[in-house]
C-alpha cells in the first residue's frame, strides 16, 4: 500500500517538489465526490500511451481507494508490452494555452471502472497538447 492522497482538480500541484506550476487532475480519494460521465476512447488509449512516459515515479504503489483491484492494477493496452501497469507514477501533459496538468496513472482505472469524468481542458491537453519537455516535475 502506498500512501494516500487526494487533491481536487484544477487544483496546485505540491505532492512533491516542482521546477514549474503544475495542475492537478484526477488525484481521487476515498469519501471524496467526483464528477462522472463518459470518456472518449481516444482518450483513454491517449492516456495508455502516456503511461510509457512516466514522471515523478514512486517507489511504492498507490492503489485505488474505491475498490479491492489487485496491486499494481494492470490493464490491457495498445502499447509494446501489451499492458499497463497503474500507481506508480504521474502523466504530465501541456494543454495548448501550456497549463501543465499532472495525473496520477491510476486516473486510467478511475476513468474505467469508476467512470471519473476529467475536466474538458484535460481531455483538450490529452488531445491537441504536447508531453511534458523535461520541465515539469522533479526529474533531475
Ligand atoms: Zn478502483
Amino acid at each position: 500500500m502506498g500512501d494516500m492522497t487526494f487533491f481536487s482538480d484544477f487544483s496546485n500541484y505540491r505532492y512533491r517538489a516542482t521546477l514549474v506550476p503544475m495542475v492537478n487532475i484526477g488525484w481521487l480519494g476515498a469519501g471524496r465526490s467526483f464528477p462522472t460521465g463518459p470518456v472518449p476512447t481516444d482518450v483513454i488509449e491517449k492516456l495508455m500511451l502516456l503511461t510509457e512516459d512516466l514522471h515523478n515515479i514512486m517507489r511504492g504503489v498507490h492503489d485505488c481507494e474505491f475498490c479491492q483491484e489487485e496491486s499494481p492494477i494492470r490493464l490491457a493496452a495498445k502499447v509494446p508490452r501489451g499492458y499497463v501497469s497503474l500507481g506508480m507514477g504521474e502523466l504530465h501533459r501541456i494543454d495548448v494555452d501550456e497549463t501543465i496538468f499532472t495525473a496520477p496513472s491510476l486516473v486510467i482505472h478511475y476513468i474505467i471502472q469508476h467512470n471519473y469524468q476529467p475536466p474538458e481542458n484535460f481531455i483538450r491537453a490529452v488531445r491537441e497538447g504536447r508531453p511534458c519537455d523535461g520541465r515539469c516535475g522533479n526529474e533531475e
